[in-house]
């Protein structure tokens, strides 16, 4: 299958190329150029199935034509061993649990399976021995997804690059304790320090020629394609509690928009699911196009949903690109936008009334069906992280103390260890090369 860019001034692009360069070189983002559809028949005894053999057929249906049958089957087993269950929370509205993964949150999904079709496009085109580096600028959360997801994957070196003091200590462990082929680097600086550093070194042409290099933020078709899977799922487990499928609706709680635009991808393959939510808080880029038919992005505003705290979707361009106009998109997305007061009542309300504690990117999106469902639909909210990720906030709103799992308190007992780094290109760049 070949990708093409959404600016369309680029040459079209296998799939390794397109994972190998994540953005494409007018700055566009790779879409496939054929969307397949699955049989009908799939989805009969699709209840019967498990999310594993479900993600092999929709990953085959994507990607069968790149890779060999048993190699693909291997990588989805290796990504998804872990479960993604439905939870029952109240009426009509089911908890897509996305948070049982190493990091505890849904970004563990692409991060995995991106770092495994790296390592076996590396192996298969440059033979053992050849090292693809990948850099990733995170302020906390992107950070810990990958280096997780790349840990011992051969043939791959990840570096973490993240502002010395300005993430929480729980995030710190989770990319600082791994060792093995993740290095992070404490840069003294802002998060904004380690996304140029980032880039410079994407531009750098010295580097490049030396070694290998890749990033792997939600742009990368490797990272946001396989987040369709766990929908299949979602739909099978609807099926299997025996309830209605004709008018389900799915809300997914939205910052740079990879994840519901994998959901959207998936539909238009077939998956049966009537509308989506386009859950934000008060970055509301999005509800506001819906509003005004105008794209009009801003400075993002902290919130304390603050994975969704993104003022310029980069995966916007994809929604348009799949829909093609305003009227079509709005035909089949809705939006929704709250502020931190509402989210607050919201989780606090369910925990206390429902007995399910919700983080605050999922309380959005549950609030939204809340409001939003007609009473012959079904809704499903995407569940994306752990409320324990956000422990003093959540603690503060409910006003109890809550436990940290046996995963996430495992980090904290690791030794850190880190490079420090001063937010200089050519200190970086040294440090680069010594390890080329
Ligand atoms: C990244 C993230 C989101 C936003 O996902 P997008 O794919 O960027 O829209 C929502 N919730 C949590 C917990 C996240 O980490």
């Amino acid at each position: 299958m070949q990708y093409y860019s959404t600016n369309r001034q680029a040459p079209d692009a296998s799939l390794q190329e397109a994972v190998v360069k994540g953005l494409a070189p007018d700055r566009g983002l790779y879409m496939p150029e054929v969307i397949p559809s699955i049989p009908k028949a799939f989805f009969n005894n699709i209840s019967e199935m498990s999310l594993q053999d479900i993600a092999y057929v929709v990953a085959n249906t994507l990607f069968g034509q790149d890779i060999e049958s048993e190699k693909l089957k291997n990588i989805v087993n290796e990504t998804l061993n872990f479960d993604i269950p439905l939870k029952h929370v109240n009426g009509n509205i089911y908890s897509l649990e996305l948070f049982h993964g190493p990091t505890l949150a849904f970004k563990d999904v692409g991060a995995r399976f991106m770092a495994r079709l790296l390592g076996y496009f590396n192996r298969k085109n440059n033979g053992e021995g050849s090292t693809v580096n990948v850099l990733v600028a995170t302020s906390g959360d992107t950070g810990s997804a990958v280096a997780n997801g790349f840990l011992n994957v051969p043939g791959i070196r990840v570096y973490v690059l993240y502002p010395k003091g300005k993430v929480s200590k729980i995030q710190e462990a989770q990319f600082t304790t791994l060792g093995s082929n993740i290095t992070a680097l404490e840069v003294d600086g802002t998060f904004d320090d380690c996304q140029a550093l980032v880039k410079s070194a994407f531009m750098d042409k010295e580097l490049n020629d030396r070694m290998q290099l890749t990033s792997a933020n939600s742009i990368n078709v490797a990272r946001f394609l396989p987040q369709m899977f766990y929908y299949f799922h979602a739909y099978a487990q609807l099926a299997k509690m025996g309830k209605p499928l004709d008018n389900v609706v799915v809300s997914v709680p939205s910052g740079n928009f990879g994840n519901i635009t994998a959901g959207l991808i998936g539909k238009r393959m077939g998956l049966p699911i009537k509308r989506f939510i386009a859950a934000n808080n008060r970055n509301d880029i999005f509800y506001q196009y819906l509003q005004t038919a105008e794209y009009s992005p801003r400075p993002s505003v902290a919130t304390i949903a603050n994975a969704m705290d993104v003022g310029d979707p980069s995966n916007f361009a994809r929604v348009l690109d799949l829909y093609g106009s305003y009227k079509a998109i709005a035909a089949e997305i809705s939006g929704c936008t709250y502020t931190d007061e509402q989210i607050a009542e919201t989780l606090k309300d369910t925990y206390k009334s429902a007995g399910y504690l919700l983080d605050p990117h999922g309380a959005v999106a549950y609030r939204s069906l809340l409001e939003g469902l007609d009473g012959n639909e079904t809704g499903i909210f995407l569940e994306t992280a752990h409320p324990a990720k956000f422990k003093d906030t959540v603690e503060q709103i409910i006003g109890e103390r809550i436990d940290i799992p046996a995963k996430l308190a495992a980090f904290m007992k690791g030794t850190k260890s880190t490079v420090k780094m001063s937010p200089a290109f050519s200190a970086f760049k040294k440090f680069l090369l010594k390890n080329a």
